[in-house]
């Protein structure tokens, strides 16, 4: 039988718990998931301060002890062309027959590709956002708390936080 591989798409500035919420949830529908790491050429900027690199380590470390299905994480490039972005998409990642996004853009241009979305519910929004951690880490609030530790081992050895703040300022 063909395999149902998913497709996830996201920032991921940093990966957070409400991401990995949603995986959880497409791994009981899907034999494979693919993650893609939208923007993947920003960087150093305040609300996008990791690199493709980076945000490859988070997700790959969160996901190898508590996600049992094969995953595959490609980092995307913009191309500035939302009309030929899912095509852009599909060329680097591995073929993938369910999507499953809540972006209003994500799923307007794939389904005008003609590919159905499935929008997973919001977790705790509130607090599971990456706005909401980039803040509280320029704040000086906990933020730990809203990542996987995996994560938070992967901002405190590329001195995450600190390039947030100096990325951050002006002079
Ligand atoms: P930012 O605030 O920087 O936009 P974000 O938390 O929205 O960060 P993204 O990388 O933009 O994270 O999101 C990737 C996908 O994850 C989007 O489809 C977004 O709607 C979804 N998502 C983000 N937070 C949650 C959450 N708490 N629960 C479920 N889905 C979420
Ligand atoms: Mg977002």
């Amino acid at each position: 039988m063909e395999k149902i591989r998913g497709f996830y798409i996201g920032r991921f500035q940093p990966y957070h718990y409400g991401h990995q919420s949603v995986i959880m949830h497409i791994a009981e529908e899907v034999d494979e998931i693919v993650i893609g790491i939208g923007s993947a050429q920003l960087s150093h900027t305040p609300n996008n301060p990791f690199t493709a690199g980076e945000r490859v380590l988070m997700i790959t470390r969160a996901l190898e002890k508590s996600l049992s299905l094969p995953f595959y994480v490609i980092p995307i490039e913009d191309i500035q062309r939302n009309a030929l972005w899912v095509s852009h998409a599909r060329a680097i990642s591995p073929p993938f027959n369910a999507v499953y996004s809540s972006n209003p853009l994500v799923v307007r241009l794939f389904s005008e590709s003609g590919t159905d979305v499935i929008s997973p519910e919001m977790y705790k929004r509130k607090n599971y956002s990456g706005t909401e951690i980039r803040r509280r880490m320029l704040a000086e609030e906990d933020w730990r708390s809203l990542v996987p530790p995996e994560v938070a081992d992967v901002i405190d050895e590329t001195d995450g936080v600190r390039r947030l703040h100096d990325v951050s300022g002006s002079d």
